[in-house]
């Protein structure tokens, strides 16, 4: 599972600026106008489609995302549940350059000293969250996606307070507390 986690983000590339900007310099003034039309369509050409888009329940926060996540997860850990109102929490972690807030950005709680919990201010549907010591990325919550079938979880954390009742037959790995895998995580989820 590591192993998947760590070929998955090694593909992911730095945002990078198109080298077609570098046109408009060498340009004569009276062409100026015309040259910038033409960086600005080819730039909208050529920017990625968004793979995934989802929001709140109100619609006051919308996102899209240029990529897959390169992990998703189950945790059923006490501040997920009570931060999302139900016994399991399901994330997908992304590079944090590749979510677009399309309106507003969630708003923030302070769950712990380093974990901020994004919210809809207006609906108090769970969006977002993120580790102050790993600002390169982003957790959203999979049923925040329009379309949740589009990601699927690949490991359990925290099972340990997994509600008694509840019965999961996946395949997925299950640990008691954090993910004990070799490859550290970017982004544990702490409690
Ligand atoms: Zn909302
Ligand atoms: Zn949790």
């Amino acid at each position: 599972m590591s192993g998947e986690r760590q070929s998955a983000r090694s593909v992911i590339s730095p945002d990078s600026t198109s080298p077609i900007a570098g046109l408009v310099f060498y340009c004569v003034p009276h062409h100026i106008a015309v040259v910038l039309g033409l960086v600005f369509a080819l730039e909208e050409a050529m920017s990625p489609a968004p793979v995934l888009s989802g929001g709140c329940l109100c619609g006051a926060i919308r996102y899209h995302s240029s990529n897959a996540p390169f992990d998703a997860d189950h945790c059923h850990c006490r501040q997920c549940q009570r931060s999302v109102g139900s016994v399991l929490a399901s994330w997908m972690d992304f590079k944090r350059s590749q979510i677009t807030w399309l309106t507003r950005s969630p708003v923030e709680y302070p769950s712990s000293e380093k974990i901020r919990r994004g919210f809809c201010p207006h609906c108090g549907a769970s969006i977002s969250y993120r580790h102050l010591d790993h600002p390169d990325y982003l957790t959203l919550t999979i049923a925040s996606l329009d379309n949740p079938n589009q990601v699927a979880p690949n490991y359990h954390i925290h099972t340990r307070s997994q509600v008694s009742w509840l019965q999961i037959n996946d395949n997925c790995r299950r640990y008691p507390q954090q993910r004990t895998e070799p490859a550290p995580a970017p982004q544990q989820k702490n409690e």
